[in-house]
Formats: C-alpha cells, structure tokens, sequence
C-alpha cells in the first residue's frame, strides 16, 4: 500500500534519547495541527517511544504541509 508521509526524518545512527541512551529509529508517526493529522516519519525512542520533533517541523514547515493539502 502506498502510504504518503508529509515529512520524513532519517536519524541515520546520529540522534539518541537522552533519557534511555538508545539511538533513535525511524519511525511513524502523527503530526497534529490545527486539528488535522499528518502521517509522518521521526526519528522515534526503541526504549520509551520518545519522539524527536525537528525544529524546522515544530516551527515553518507545517505552514507548508497545511498548503500542500489545499491545492489538491
Ligand atoms: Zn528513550
């Protein structure tokens, strides 16, 4: 099945949770905003389910998923 992800982050071994010590995994996830879900990819905690958020994501880009969706 083809799934779209409107963001996608490779942790590449880089990223760790600083509470387990584990790398971080890509894995999915939902990005909530303005009431809608966008299925995601993040860097996520094996250990704990810790999500990491880029900044980028957290701050600009959602401004740019929100209009993606509208020109459809
Ligand atoms: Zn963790």
């Amino acid at each position: 099945m083809a799934e779209k992800n409107y963001y996608s982050v490779d942790p590449m071994g880089k990223l760790m949770c600083a509470q387990c010590k584990k790398t971080l995994v890509k894995g999915k996830a939902m990005f909530s905003y303005m009431g809608n879900a966008f299925p995601v990819e993040l860097p996520v905690c094996p250990e704990c389910g810790f999500v990491y958020v880029p900044e980028d994501l957290a701050m600009g880009k959602v401004l740019t998923v929100e209009r993606s969706l509208e020109d459809k």
